[in-house]
C-alpha cells in the first residue's frame, strides 16, 4: 500500500510503500511515481501525456486512478492492475 509521500529529492531509496506526487509548472498535481508491484521498478502515471495517449484520471487524495495501469514490456514487466485507495491490485 502506498502510504508514505516522498519528495523528488528522496527517490533514490524509494520503497514499495512510498510514492511521489509530481506537479506541473503551475504547481498543479499532475502525476504519481511509485514502484511496480511486479518488478519494483518505478512506474509513472500522469493526468496528461506528451503524445496522443490520454492521461489517467487520478484522485490525489485517495490515491485512486483510472483506467488500469500496464507496466508495458519490454521496459516494464507486464504487470497490469489498478491503483485503488493506495493499493496496487493486479487484474
Ligand atoms: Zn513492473
Amino acid at each position: 500500500m502506498l502510504k508514505n509521500i516522498r519528495n523528488d529529492s528522496e527517490w533514490t531509496d524509494i520503497t514499495d510503500e512510498d510514492y511521489i506526487i509530481q506537479t506541473d509548472l503551475n504547481n498543479e498535481k499532475c502525476g504519481i511515481l511509485f514502484l511496480c508491484s511486479g518488478c519494483k521498478k518505478i512506474i509513472a502515471i500522469a493526468t496528461k501525456t506528451s503524445g496522443d495517449l490520454p492521461g489517467w484520471n487520478i484522485d490525489f487524495e485517495t490515491l485512486t486512478s483510472t483506467p488500469s495501469i500496464l507496466h508495458t514490456p519490454p521496459h516494464g514487466c507486464g504487470w497490469h492492475g489498478y491503483l485503488t485507495n493506495g493499493n496496487l491490485n493486479a487484474c
